[in-house]
């Protein structure tokens, strides 16, 4: 189809809670919301990258102006686009995973409803329910800690993620663990907090049973977690060392994880998550999808693809109220522990004007006017 003009809209949403984690604490999201408009009618990305370069390299603000110099003007410039050709088209800009991401899948969703197809049966889905995990900041106390977890448990979540870093790790643990039992899927996430030199403070994490320890170490590298995995009897699962299909492969092959985190945004797409999904499959390796406190449109997509086969483990598909009292599109809810994937045509959610409008902090459209 066809992309006539794209519009970047920037939102500002509150989170019912604080969420901190080792690299910062969010109060609210600023999230960049992508439209693409044809002549057949629209489609909506959502950007995961966070206000600061916290994460990864990729910041907000840094996205959108990627978006509106290199990115979005190749796109324009031709007279038909597939979903499918839009990362060979964004391939000469190095790098901006989150904001090719957040592009194509504009163009996905376009494309998808203008044909009536939802995205989990064209990503691959075999099932229309995911089991619901959720993803638990650094809390202030151990306490506080436990009433939060306890809360999750009662709201049916069937895993529970606990955010660590040094000084933070030990003690939570063995307290969720002693608190709500062996049975409890339990897992860790160190964005990255420590070093090598740290390997035998980190097995004593192989006490408690943990499902697996996420990204403990730095992104680039790949070859100390291969050491790390060595020494550790709790799985390693990498997240930010992924950024590609052949990144899995080769952080597979050398040792380095035997699980991974599949996030889209952090990889350049749905299409590209999916090739990384296929590939850990064919590995053995199970998976499961990531999350970056996504507002509606990113939490439908998720869900989509966390419905395909290879997904073997509970990811962060948490309901909407998780983070946001108020979402942008109808919110996603939790059904006895599930979380239904959207069945509708495209992400199967679509941003609630008045809502939406009422969140805008900014909108700038980069291309010409629309005839519809
Ligand atoms: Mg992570």
């Amino acid at each position: 189809m066809k992309i006539v003009a794209v519009e970047l809209r920037r939102v500002h949403m509150p989170l019912v809670a604080p969420f901190r984690t080792s690299f910062g604490t969010q109060t609210s999201r600023d999230i960049l919301i992508v439209r693409a408009l044809t002549p057949a009618g629209e489609g909506w990305g959502e950007c995961v990258a966070l206000p600061e370069p916290s994460y990864s390299s990729e910041y907000i603000d840094g996205a959108q102006d990627v978006l509106r110099r290199f990115l979005i003007p190749p796109l324009l410039a031709l007279g038909h686009v597939a979903a499918q050709d839009v990362a060979r088209v964004l391939q000469p800009v190095r790098g901006h995973r989150m904001a090719k991401a957040a592009l194509e899948m504009a163009v996905l969703d376009a494309e998808l409803r203008a044909r009536g197809e939802p995205l989990a049966s064209y990503l691959g889905a075999v099932r229309n329910h995911v089991e619901a995990g959720v993803s638990v900041g650094i809390a202030d106390s151990v306490g506080q800690l436990l009433d939060i977890v306890g809360g999750f448990l009662d709201e049916g979540y069937a895993r529970i993620k606990l955010k660590i870093q040094p000084g933070w790790d030990l003690e939570p643990v063995a307290a969720v663990r002693e608190r709500f039992g062996d049975d409890l899927l339990l897992q860790v996430d160190a964005n990255t907090a420590y070093t090598l030199a740290d390997a035998p403070h980190l097995a004593k994490l192989d006490a408690f049973g943990l499902l697996l320890i996420e990204q403990p170490l730095p992104e680039e590298q790949v070859r100390a977690h291969a050491e790390l995995a060595k020494r550790l009897r709790t799985p390693i699962c990498l997240d930010e060392s992924i950024t590609s299909a052949v990144s899995a492969a080769d952080a597979i092959v050398m040792g380095a994880c035997s699980v991974v985190n599949i996030k889209a945004g952090r990889v350049g797409g749905y299409l590209e998550a999916r090739r990384v999904a296929e590939v850990c499959g064919a590995h053995g390796v199970p998976v499961w999808c990531g999350g970056m406190v996504e507002a509606g449109l990113g939490r439908a997509a998720n869900l989509a693809l966390a419905a395909r086969p290879e997904f073997l483990l509970p990811g962060d598909n948490s309901a909407s109220q998780r983070f946001y009292a108020q979402d942008i599109t109808e919110p996603l809810t939790l059904h006895d522990g599930m979380m239904p994937v959207p069945a509708a045509p495209g992400l199967g959610v679509t941003p609630i004007p008045e809502v939406l409008s009422e969140l805008t902090t900014s909108v700038e459209q980069v291309g010409g006017r629309v005839h519809q």
